[in-house]
């Protein structure tokens, strides 16, 4: 029996990861400067972000960084991954309906729904915290 061709690497290899390109560029004391300033206006806070920058931490702000730029798909709102027929995706003009027959309003509408529900409630601490404030 033959043995498969090898994959072909069409770009050479990284050498560092991307959260080790960033904590390295974090490094740079105008880019940590530059940051601080742009995520948070809190004084309070700022010591505490620039340690984390200094030492490599990695803070919510990395992570959304690093998630730049956003799947289009995912950001318009234009994907579906409700069910196992799925994920679908509409493309306009050819594919205007996923699997199940949901068309870009029902599934733009459902994920809006979705992640605003989600979202509420993994943050919903912070509405008891002020309540118990
Ligand atoms: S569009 Fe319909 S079929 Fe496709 S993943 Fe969403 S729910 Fe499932």
């Amino acid at each position: 029996m033959a043995e498969e061709p090898k994959p072909v690497l069409i770009r050479e290899r990284l050498d560092v990861c991307e959260l080790d390109r960033a904590r390295m560029s974090l490094l740079n004391p105008v880019l940590i400067g530059q940051k601080l300033e742009s995520r948070t206006i809190d004084e309070n806070a700022k010591p505490i972000l620039e340690m984390t920058m200094k030492e490599g931490i990695e803070t919510v702000w990395d992570r959304f960084e690093m998630q730049q730029p956003p799947c289009r798909y995912c950001e318009s709102g234009l994907s579906c991954s409700r069910c196992t027929m799925g994920p679908c995706r509409i493309i306009p003009l050819h594919r205007i309906r996923g699997v199940c027959g949901a068309d870009a309003d029902l599934i733009v509408a459902r994920n809006l729904l979705d992640t605003i529900a989600t979202g509420s409630a993994a943050h919903s601490d912070h509405g008891r915290d002020i309540v118990e404030t």
